[in-house]
């Protein structure tokens, strides 16, 4: 681990007081040390990764895991000072055992190689911050949460809605009642943001838009309940005409019933040409939030009522940056001996019940 300086160490404390909601992050600033990542996989949201815990006060990047050692390990490894002699490929990961500038892993491969690195990471004595979706079956979940914990390292998933003050201010209100008492939620998320193929390879990706974009409402909506769905009805559709959609579904519509009673309608598709969007209807009041789960140059908002009268408000997702409060969290997790608010067990239960939306429409998984 890295030592901070007095000039970043008081960066961390700006940081610490912008991400005010969250309990395990807020209670200290971090212990004056660095937490060493590596990146296991150089694609897109990597490259968001490697940005964030380049203003993370509390992270460093150390190493990177690579198919493409020349190409990206030497580019990524010279923009963010990491030695030539820590780029890793997949044949040579399991050495990064003796390498001990390296406390963790940052996991952002196709969802199927999710579980393998997990589990070759715990092995090899390392956290592990895996990206979303956990993986590509409840089984494989339970597999990773194993292996972490006979390995003494933290897992935590990357649900960086957790992180946003947006969320986190309105799932504190639903959760004071704010709203009254919740009975229903409708969200969607359309249209195909990332287009890299292998997303409609189910061997790969597990499942079409409910793996990649469904999850975001799913796992929204289980945060803000604090309840797991009990009945579950679900239809897949696909009206593409071109054979892109023969291994996993366009669209996908589902209705979860929770134990209380509320009701979610959750959306997504690849093909649909649509916004994403979080509905709250409670019995005195009620909210939108629209963009809601895209990121990038994004401004959140939302609209709506309470008792007490006109609700209104915005966000930028990069101000405070959600996926720069995502890393340093996890990063004092892990200094801190801390459980990260969205542990393994999240991700689990999260696939627990993508399981059974599938079963509900009749569709298989990989
Ligand atoms: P990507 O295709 O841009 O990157 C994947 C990386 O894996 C690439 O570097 C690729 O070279 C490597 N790779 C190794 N083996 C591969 C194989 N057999 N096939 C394809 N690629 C292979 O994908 P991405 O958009 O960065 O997504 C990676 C993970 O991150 C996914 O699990 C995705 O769900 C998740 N993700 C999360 C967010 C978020 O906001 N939290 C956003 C995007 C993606």
């Amino acid at each position: 681990m890295h030592r901070l300086t007095r000039r970043t160490f008081t960066k961390s404390a700006v940081v610490a007081t912008a991400s005010f909601a969250l309990d395990s992050f807020s209670q200290t600033v971090p212990s004056q040390q660095q937490v060493g990542i590596a990146p296991i996989g150089l694609g897109s949201i990597a490259e968001v990764f490697m940005r964030s815990v380049g203003k993370s006060e509390n992270a460093k990047l150390t190493g990177l895991v690579t198919g493409h050692p020349v190409e990206k390990g030497k580019k990524f490894a010279s923009m963010y000072g990491v030695a030539d002699s820590s780029i890793y490929t997949y044949e040579t990961f399991d050495s990064i055992r003796n390498n001990h500038g390296i406390d963790a892993v940052y996991v952002a491969l196709p969802n199927s190689m999710h579980c393998e690195y997990t589990i070759r990471a715990a092995e090899a004595g390392k956290h592990v911050f895996c990206e979303k979706p956990m993986a590509i079956s409840s089984n494989e979940c339970k597999r990773m949460i194993d292996a972490c914990r006979h390995a003494g390292v933290k897992l935590m998933i990357g649900y960086r809605l957790h992180h946003e003050p947006v969320f986190l201010k309105l799932h504190e209100m639903v959760r004071s009642g704010a709203f009254g008492e919740i009975l229903q939620f409708q969200a969607g998320f359309y249209g195909m943001k990332n287009k890299q193929e292998w997303r409609l390879n189910r061997a790969l990706a597990g499942g079409g838009s409910m793996f990649d974009l469904g999850i975001y409402a799913l796992n929204t909506i289980r945060w803000f309940t604090g309840e797991e769905p009990v009945d579950f009805r679900a239809v897949v559709a696909t009206r593409d005409k071109t054979g892109k959609f023969t291994s996993v579904e366009e669209t996908i519509n589902c209705l979860l019933k929770f134990p209380s009673g509320i009701l979610a309608e959750c959306g997504s598709s690849y093909g649909q040409n649509g916004t994403n969007f979080l509905q709250i209807n409670g019995t005195t009041g009620h909210v939108r939030v629209e963009p809601a789960f895209t990121y990038g140059d994004t401004v959140l908002k939302y609209e709506g009522k309470t008792e007490s009268g006109d609700l209104a408000g915005s966000g930028a997702v990069y101000d405070p940056d959600q996926f720069v409060t995502e890393v340093t969290h996890f990063a004092n997790c892990v200094l801190q001996n801390a459980e990260p608010a969205t542990p393994g067990e999240e991700g689990l239960k999260d696939l627990l019940s993508v399981e059974e939306i599938y079963k509900a429409a009749g569709s298989s998984m990989a």
